[in-house]
Formats: structure tokens, C-alpha cells, sequence
């Protein structure tokens, strides 16, 4: 009664095209744009998530040659890095999300990422972000992984560490890198706050968008280094 009067008063957008939705849809997006969202099928690296060519091995060949050091790392949706043309419902919404003030498309990216959860929740004792540098942080508001961490650490009922690793220095941006060039750029950068939290725990950390992993391995290296039993990723989009 009260979400039908609250419908009526406050009807709602789709998060991608802005058409009203029928009071009693269900989710944030119209049927048109969940039907366009480009899930991650298999097969998939058994270890960094990219997406492989049918009949390939269990592994791509970055992973083969150079071994990550997270144990595995999924990510839900494809993310085309070319440009906004190309980014699909999702990407649009996070860069969206990212750069703007519509914090309710949170819930949409969260929603998301439940929907099509790749990875068993109790496997893990605790859930923790991919961080920001502060002066990032303080300039954008907020740290679109966090809040991602944060939601499914609440709806799975893992324990969420928000300041578990921070970030040393800020790092130039990935975009335009090569593999190696990524790694140099985040090696040394992420050190961990709160080591005794770390000790024997089964982690998983979280990131809005992956490109090769170079950032989330680095993360997850710290954290082995740290005492972490081991450290898987979940991200919810991959720039493939
Ligand atoms: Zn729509
Ligand atoms: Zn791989």
C-alpha cells in the first residue's frame, strides 16, 4: 500500500532510458535494457574471468605466462572501453553513477551484481573495496567500490572492512597502458591499514570495473603479503 502510494507520488525512471516503469516492475531497469545488458558468459579464464574463445584451454595466456595474484577474479558485465557509443546500459549507468549526482543508480549497479553473483558468498569472512587515493576520494564524494562492497556484504552477510588496504600514492591513469606498463604503474601503491583483520581470512575485494587486473592483483598481493589466507575479486563490469 504505502510503495503503491509511493509510486503514484514518485513514479519511477528506468536508470537507462528514462521511460516510466509499471508500477509493480521489478528492478530499476525497463525489460528494454535488461534485455540489452551484456552479461559474461562462459567460457571465461579460470582464473582472471576474461572471456575466452570457445575450445580454448582453462586459461588465457596472460594468466598462463604471468600468473596473478589473486586466486581468481569474475567479474557480471561486459565493458566496452571504447568510448561512450559502445558502453551499454551498464557502463552508462556507472559512468553515470561515478560522475554524477543520481546516487539511486547505486542500488541499479548493486542490483546487478546480485542478480548474477559468480561467486559462492560463503567462501569468504570478509568483503573489502579496491580504494581510492583521499584526494580522489575527497574531490568525487565517494568510492563507487566501497559502496558496491558495502551492498553485497550487507545482502550476502559478510563482514565489510571499508579501510582495509589504502592507497600510498595516487596513480596515473590505467586507460591508455599496456599489461606491463599497468603493473609497473600500481606496483607499490596499495598498503594495508589493518593488518590483524587480515590474518587467515578468506577475502574477497571488489572493484567497479577491471581492465587486465593489474590493479586488483597488486591489492591482492599486499594482502597475502599481509597474512590474507587468499584473496579472490569480484568486480561488477569487465573492459574487455
Ligand atoms: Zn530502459
Ligand atoms: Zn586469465
Amino acid at each position: 500500500m504505502l510503495s503503491e502510494l509511493a509510486g503514484f507520488l514518485f513514479p519511477l525512471r528506468c536508470a537507462g532510458c528514462a521511460v516510466l516503469l509499471e508500477p509493480r516492475a521489478p528492478g530499476w531497469l525497463c525489460p528494454s535494457c535488461f534485455a540489452r545488458i551484456e552479461w559474461l558468459e562462459d567460457p571465461l579464464c579460470a582464473a582472471c574471468g576474461i572471456p575466452l574463445a570457445a575450445g580454448a584451454g582453462a586459461c588465457c595466456e596472460r594468466c598462463l605466462s604471468r600468473p596473478q595474484s589473486f586466486r581468481r577474479a569474475r567479474a557480471v558485465i561486459r565493458y566496452a572501453a571504447d568510448g561512450a557509443a559502445a558502453e551499454g546500459v551498464v557502463g552508462s549507468i556507472l559512468r553515470r553513477h561515478k560522475y554524477g549526482y543520481d546516487q539511486c543508480l547505486g542500488a541499479v549497479l548493486l542490483e546487478c551484481l546480485v542478480k548474477r553473483m559468480p561467486l559462492e558468498p560463503a567462501d569468504y569472512d570478509l568483503v573489502a573495496p579496491v580504494p581510492l587515493h583521499w584526494t580522489r576520494l575527497w574531490r568525487r564524494g565517494f568510492n563507487q567500490a566501497a559502496l558496491l562492497a558495502r551492498g553485497l556484504a550487507a545482502r550476502f552477510g559478510l563482514a565489510f572492512e571499508a579501510e582495509l588496504l589504502f592507497r600510498r600514492r595516487r596513480t596515473p591513469s590505467q586507460t591508455a597502458r599496456g599489461q606491463a606498463a599497468r603493473a609497473q604503474n600500481v606496483r607499490h601503491a596499495f598498503g594495508v591499514a589493518k593488518p590483524a583483520r587480515l590474518a587467515g581470512r578468506r577475502v574477497l575485494l571488489v572493484d567497479d570495473v577491471m581492465t587486465t587486473g593489474a590493479t586488483a592483483s597488486e591489492c591482492a598481493r599486499v594482502m597475502l603479503e599481509a597474512g590474507a589466507h587468499f584473496v579472490d575479486v569480484l568486480a561488477l563490469a569487465r573492459a574487455v
